[in-house]
């Protein structure tokens, strides 16, 4: 399943892909981080830098649709490895957005929420 979707997320020229966008339920997602596309299962963010960083975003599910999303510029990201060993890393600024774009897919959030509020 994660050969699958890396190699989707690739082909569609992405930089994350989450289980929810091709049809699977599981807590898994792929990210570029560090320029490397990284599996990530379970991931959960544990901690925020309040410092929080507007920039564009697009979606491999939302075609042609480009937000403006404020994300937090560092985070720290526990997950479980492809060899099923847990992982702690900080992440920071582009990697930092690309996991929370990601995480947010997990939890049912796309960037059109974002705008949605802000429109509110
Ligand atoms: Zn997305």
């Amino acid at each position: 399943m994660i050969k699958d979707m890396t190699e989707t997320m690739h082909a569609a020229d992405g930089v994350g892909l989450a289980a929810s966008q091709v049809g699977r339920t599981e807590r898994v997602c792929i990210a570029v981080i560090g320029g490397r596309a990284t599996p990530i299962i379970n991931p959960a963010i544990t901690d925020r830098s309040m410092e929080t960083d507007a920039d564009q975003e697009g979606c491999l599910s939302l075609p042609n649709v480009w937000v403006i999303v404020p994300r937090h510029t560092v985070i720290t990201l526990e997950y479980t490895d492809i060899k099923g060993k847990k992982q702690q890393r900080r992440l920071t600024r582009f990697d930092a957005r690309v996991v929370q774009h990601e995480v947010d897919h997990l939890d049912g959030v796309l960037i059109v929420d974002y705008a949605a509020r802000t429109d509110a």
